[in-house]
């Protein structure tokens, strides 16, 4: 071990080169290299090493032991956790994940495969850019990462050294405040609502009881049904993409969950995409078209995808064709829920995303933070009841045509 990373220190550009080379050894020595940091979160930095003649390069992930913001100490579980997700993903989908290089726990630095040939999907499709593969990608991405990790699947024992291995406290915690509590009961009082909306907020989120109830019953399963190894913020800028396919990063909130906190999470993100195209440019009806029927598309194909995959890999007697009707059932239900609280989360919760914040006319904004909580609201109530995609974009269709 190379003396100057026994023990962890933050690196900057150049460090990044010096640990490309002699540590990943993914350059030889004595290679002209550039090096720069591209992250934008609040916690991890992101360095990009290339070799100047050959252009091949790594990208390098490094937590910190400090929030970059406030100066917070940080636990660094969420690494090894990313890491180690990483791993199986590349076992199981080694398509759709970046290479990884290396791993050092010390220096809690992840070296990857550089993915810059694809783009951050939220971004591409405020673009109004469309992608013809993106629902039989992400729906195959989805049911081949998630159902092999269940316990349908792999042995118990080892399944249960995995929810040890893999119980994710610090990340959680936010998903559990920020999704499955706080735009229903602002105890936090984080959320920030866009004036003009204050009244309906508080009737349609913070007066309806019976809709507690079922935000209060997806958060229970949220924290208990350890179902399946789920990324955990699968949201559309987790997502990268191209005409050849996709790549899905940043799994650091990754532990054992709902699958259908995953395909919701991915569900409800194009909505954002499809309620900001329809309010700030409704003429633009190749994107609008190309976005529901996405929708639609990946709630279909996942049917279709699990129940293939299930007869694939689970041979269980138990879990025979009966189990399995409900147990898919049971998925597309907390998915429809789970594409609801995030809808209603990124409208009134302080992490919102580009589609809502760039809209920055009120009059545009007020109705269209409508329609998603909404949709949301419905999608959340109504969960058990979806059997087909089209249902869910029809209804989302309505409410547009309402609000509009
Ligand atoms: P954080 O957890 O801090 O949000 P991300 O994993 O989301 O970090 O990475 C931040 C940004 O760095 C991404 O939005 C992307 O632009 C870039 N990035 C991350 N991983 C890679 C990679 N393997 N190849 C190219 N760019 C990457
Ligand atoms: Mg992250």
């Amino acid at each position: 071990m190379n003396e100057r990373y026994s023990k962890h220190f933050l690196m900057n550009a150049e460090d990044a080169k010096d640990y490309a080379v002699n540590i990943v050894h993914f350059f030889e020595p004595g290679s002209e290299l550039l090096s720069t940091e591209i992250g934008d979160g609040n916690i991890n930095y992101v360095f990009k090493v290339w070799d100047k003649k050959t252009g091949r390069s790594l990208v390098i992930k490094q937590a910190d032991k400090f929030l970059r913001s406030s100066g917070r100490p940080l636990d660094l579980n969420h690494n090894k956790i990313e890491a180690e997700m990483l791993k199986i993903e590349n076992d199981l989908v080694p398509n759709w994940v970046p290479k990884v290089y290396h791993y050092s726990d010390v220096m809690c630095a992840m070296s990857m495969e550089d993915i810059s040939a694809f783009k951050n999907l939220r971004t591409e499709m405020l673009e109004g850019k469309t992608f013809k593969n993106f629902a039989g990608e992400i729906s195959s991405f989805l049911v081949d990462s998630l159902l092999p990790t269940t316990d349908l699947v792999i042995d118990r024992a080892v399944k249960k050294e995995r929810v040890k291995f893999f119980t994710n406290i610090e990340l959680c915690d936010i998903t559990e405040d920020l999704v499955f509590t706080e735009p229903y009961y602002n105890y936090k009082n984080r959320n920030v609502i866009t004036p003009g909306n204050e009244e309906f907020v508080e009737k349609v989120l913070y007066g309806d009881e019976k809709l507690k109830a079922e935000v209060g019953t997806l958060r229970d399963m949220f924290m208990n049904h350890a179902q399946a190894l789920i990324h955990g913020d699968l949201h559309s800028g987790s997502i990268f993409i191209n005409d050849t396919g996709i790549k899905v990063i940043d799994p650091e909130f990754a532990f054992y969950g709902p699958m259908g906190y995953d395909i919701g999470n991915v569900i409800g993100n194009l909505f954002f995409a499809w309620a900001n195209r329809a309010f700030t440019k409704p003429c633009d009806t190749a994107f609008i078209s190309w976005i529901s029927k996405a929708i639609s598309d990946i709630f279909d194909m996942l049917i279709e995808k699990l129940d293939k995959k299930f007869d694939e890999i689970v041979t269980f007697p138990l879990y025979n064709k009966y189990f399995k009707k409900r147990y898919i059932s049971d998925v597309l239900a907390d998915s429809a829920g789970c594409a609801g609280t995030e809808m209603v989360r990124r409208v009134v919760g302080d992490s919102k995303v580009l589609e809502v914040t760039c809209v920055k006319d009120n009059n545009v904004r007020v109705p269209m933070e409508r329609a998603l909580i909404n949709m949301g609201v419905r999608l959340i109530k109504e969960r058990r009841n979806y059997t087909h995609g089209s249902q869910i974009i029809d209804e989302f269709q309505e409410i547009l045509k309402k609000q509009m």
